[in-house]
């Protein structure tokens, strides 16, 4: 009996580290001893040594390999590997091993698995299949899809929002990343001290990330840190942080790093921009950017004093084109003339938030019911009046998607999450069969319902925008289930961020997230490895273009780039 030591399977199609036919013992015992012997594990290569050599008793052993082959299931045991990691420093077997050993050993496990593409459910709990050479290669062929976002908030460079004051002048710095992140939702970030010194700032907030290590708001952002920056922002020191805000602060005295990030290192080729802070306008910033028409504040314009700002109102747009809006009829044409002009301008998706402000359920109300409500000031109209006026508002909205074919992107779950279930929308979708509706942000935490919903309907899409950042666990199995439910063409992604950090890290994350979620499906055998590139790259582009034309007119890499 010989102790094999090595870390591929052979291939005809034996099943090494298959739990069901071979067996896995491992010995442990120091890396000093180690040294000494035949045992070259966790270096390079693999070693084979004999049970004496390894004061191991080979009748013992032996005996065991007897009973093993004597209960072996149908298919026999083809190999067995026995793992010797050591002893400890009195010669005794014992379990001293350090992590980073002890992760060279699985990552060993995982290669041998991967080998024999064998790997099962109960398998894979002990394998990171991130550290799998399988899915070394899959993220390889997803970072190399030139993406096409579809959907963010980059406004115009100067006007990238939570610049503070510094002694060096006004301009970014480690607090704004943080301040416009999405951390901010769960967790205090300090203010921006009046003397504008990184160090003050630092010693209130240090300590501000200690309850969010491991939430994805947290973690999303931590490839930009690693990746553009070099630092891991979980064992940061003080001396690092302030260099890394020094580093930020000179990123942004011009716009050539964001834009580098974006195209280069975030590889994003092209990046819808919804607006929020000036709807009703369809300017192109960068080369990059798509244009949206957010909707949302047209479906609840029952009178102007409804709107914050003229850049949201559709009364002030109608009286800058000279239209009327003196009757509902005036309004809705209005609203039509603004379709005109926003496919006109490229515009090439609808966008509503109105789950931030309401339920969406939305009723089947006459034009009659909406009219008499139009016009009516905010403080003479009911709660009830409101949300009639805004039910019509939105089965309008959806027919004028369909006519002037934009599809509608509707923000689903986590916003208020009473009244965001996706599942309120079926009768507007199942109505509507010519509107295609892009169910925003998986539903989270609704996915398997947004899944459901995809599966039954096929005027329906997912854009798994901002999931991962919610959840990455979430949106990993959320990948999985969708692709077990829906064809591969019905799913998207964007970063959903304000920034180059921001962009970059959401997008790396989801990178990631897809990757290892295909991956663990090659691995458990569900899915083919060539067929799984084709899906990411469906995701992270195919499937917009396909479902948005009029992209194809706006990519901008050479043809043989792409
Ligand atoms: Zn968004």
């Amino acid at each position: 009996m010989t102790m094999k030591m090595k870390a591929r399977g052979t291939s005809d199609g034996s099943c090494l580290a298959c739990v069901a036919c071979s067996v896995w013992l491992m010995l442990f015992t120091s890396q000093a001893d180690a040294a000494d012997t035949e045992m070259v594990f966790p270096r390079s290569e693999w070693a084979k040594a004999d049970p004496n050599s390894q004061n191991i008793d080979a009748r013992k052993l032996q005996t065991a390999v007897d009973h093993l082959r004597a209960h072996a299931p149908r298919d026999g045991i083809n190999e067995l590997l026995i793992v010797r990691l050591g002893l400890d420093e009195t010669g005794k077997d014992g379990f001293k091993i350090d992590d980073a050993t002890y992760a060279a050993f699985l990552r060993k496990i995982g290669e041998a698995v991967v080998a024999d593409r064998h790997a099962t459910p109960e398998r894979m709990t002990l394998i990171d299949v991130k550290t799998t050479p399988l899915y070394a290669r899959i993220k390889k062929s997803i970072d190399a899809v030139r993406a096409i976002d579809t959907h963010d908030h980059l406004r115009a460079f100067d006007e990238i929002p939570d610049r503070v004051g510094t002694p060096q002048g006004r301009g970014m710095t480690l607090y704004s990343v943080w301040s416009h992140s999405y951390l901010r939702r769960t967790t205090h970030i300090s203010p921006w001290p009046a003397d504008g010194a990184f160090d003050t700032w630092w010693k209130m907030a240090h300590d501000d990330f200690d309850d969010a290590r491991a939430t994805s708001f947290y973690r999303y952002l931590l490839p930009a840190f690693r990746d553009l920056y070099g630092v891991d922002f979980d064992t940061i020191t003080a001396d690092e942080a302030r260099d890394l805000n020094r580093r930020i602060f000179e990123n942004y005295r011009n716009d050539d790093w964001l834009r580098n990030v974006i195209t280069e290192r975030a590889n994003i080729e092209l990046m819808f921009i919804d607006p929020y802070w000036y709807r009703l306008q369809f300017a192109r910033e960068y080369r990059f950017s798509v244009p949206v028409l957010n909707v949302t504040t047209i479906i609840g314009a029952v009178h102007k004093d409804r709107l914050q700002t003229d850049r949201d109102s559709l009364f002030a747009y109608a009286a800058r084109k000279g239209l009327s809006t003196d009757t509902f009829e005036d309004f809705l044409k209005a609203v039509e003339a603004l379709f005109t002009d926003a496919v006109a301008a490229d515009a090439v998706c609808l966008k509503s938030t109105q789950a931030y402000q309401r339920t969406l359920d939305y009723a089947t109300v006459t034009k009659e019911k909406a009219a008499a409500v139009y016009g009516k000031r905010a403080d003479a109209t009911s709660d009830e009046q409101q949300k009639l006026f805004e039910d019509f508002m939105f089965w309008h909205i959806c027919k004028l998607s369909a006519k002037h074919d934009l599809p509608f992107q509707v923000h689903t779950g986590d916003a208020r999450i009473q009244g965001s279930n996706p599942m309120l929308l079926v009768d507007v979708i199942e109505a509507n069969p010519q509107t295609k509706f892009i169910l925003f942000h998986g539903g989270y935490p609704w996915v398997g319902e947004t899944g459901a919903i995809a599966m039954k309907h096929r005027n329906v899409w997912i854009d798994s925008c901002w999931l991962p950042t919610l959840s990455y666990t979430m949106a990993k199995r959320a990948y999985q289930e969708w692709l077990e439910v829906a064809p591969s063409d019905r799913i998207m992604w964007g970063a959903d961020t304000v920034d180059a950090e921001g962009i970059y890290a959401a997008t790396e994350f989801t990178r990631q997230c897809l990757a290892e979620a295909l991956a663990e499906k090659v691995l458990r055998g569900e899915l083919r490895e060539e067929h799984a590139e084709r899906i990411a790259s469906q995701v992270m582009r195919d499937n917009a273009l396909k479902l948005f034309p009029k992209l194809k007119r706006m990519l901008w890499r050479s043809h043989k780039e792409n």
